[in-house]
């Protein structure tokens, strides 16, 4: 594992390859439970006042990429709204400590994006504590793997629709009236987006979706000073996996056959992306999709 984030070496060692154990846990799962454990960067990454008083609102920062973000978020200087499934106070109380620990605000809104009152409440309790919002951080998602269409309830084809397209409509629905100019929106597709596996057909179809609207919606934001990107993570280990997200037969394979780096990635390797899109830094970048992936090719 490195030092930090900026420790030159080679990336397809620089986490060994994870090879876990077949395992499941019932939705949404936590993260603290898992073997081994998802690396969000608590020993490595390392702040430079690159978000130094920002306003922060992240979804599905309990755990996985999301919580790496968190983490990266407030020790380069930004206050911190998450949201996460009540289930998963555990796991966010983890990510809450750490936020704390580096002296910065977290605001804990636990709450189910299916719930269609919920976005609004986020927002309005996120802009009470943080005293304003300036970036929108979309990662919560649902993904269960099925073997065959056949499969796939019209439930669950509703379901991750919902929670990964039509809560981030209502999210962003919400939090506009409070962007200022300067203000980012990211939100999180994948590689699936490009490249649909067969035993996921409803959520890489999400995937696409989140891509395609939110390029959509930057051209419409930018004429406001507001800039939307996307980040396509590629194979990272996190507890969506044990979770129904892939067989758990395949867990032993989980990266190191897709990725041409021969390994997942891990949480902490995908926060850094995330910094950059909300950081002034890529004041000229909009409407980008940002692949972090082991160097899968994308269109
Ligand atoms: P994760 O399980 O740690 O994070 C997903 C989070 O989504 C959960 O912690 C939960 O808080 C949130 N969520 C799910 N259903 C919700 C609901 N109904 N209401 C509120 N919150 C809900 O897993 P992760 O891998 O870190 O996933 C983060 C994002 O990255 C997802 O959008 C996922 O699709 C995307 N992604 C992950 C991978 C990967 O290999 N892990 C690859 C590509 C894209
Ligand atoms: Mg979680």
């Amino acid at each position: 594992m490195p030092t930090d984030q900026y420790e030159f070496g080679d990336p397809r060692s620089r986490y060994p390859d994870v090879s876990p154990e077949p395992q499941t846990q019932p939705e949404p799962g936590l993260q603290s439970r898992m073997t081994p454990v998802p690396d969000l960067g608590e020993d490595s990454y390392r702040g430079t006042g690159r978000l130094a008083g920002r306003k922060a609102l992240i979804t599905g920062a309990d755990s996985g990429i999301g919580a790496a973000v968190a983490i990266a978020y407030a020790r380069e200087g930004a206050d911190v709204a998450l949201a996460y499934l009540p289930d998963e106070q555990e796991d966010a109380d983890h990510v809450i400590e750490q936020i704390r620990a580096a002296g910065r605000t977290a605001v804990a809104i636990p709450g189910d994006l299916r719930d269609r009152s919920y976005a609004g409440r986020l927002v309005e309790e996120a802009v009470a504590g943080l005293g304003g919002l300036d970036a929108l951080v979309s990662v919560a998602g649902k993904q269960r793997w099925q073997p065959d269409l056949l499969d796939i309830t019209d439930e669950q084809f509703e379901e991750t629709f919902d929670v990964n397209v039509f809560a981030l409509f209502r999210l962003v629905k919400a939090a506009l009236p409070h962007l200022q100019p300067g203000s980012t929106i990211i939100t999180t597709a994948s590689m699936e987006a490009y490249q649909p596996a067969p035993d996921r057909l409803d959520y890489a179809a999400t995937k696409g979706a989140i891509n395609n609207f939110s390029k959509g919606l930057s051209q419409l934001l930018v004429e406001r000073g507001i800039r939307v990107n996307i980040v396509a993570p590629g194979p990272t280990w996190s507890v969506l996996q044990v979770t129904g997200g892939v067989d758990p037969e395949s867990l032993p394979e989980f990266g190191s056959s897709e990725s041409p780096m021969g390994r997942a990635g891990q949480p902490a390797e995908l926060a850094p992306a995330y910094v950059f899109l909300a950081s002034q830094e890529s004041s000229f970048v909009a409407g980008e999709t940002l692949n972090v992936n082991g160097g899968m090719v994308t269109p």
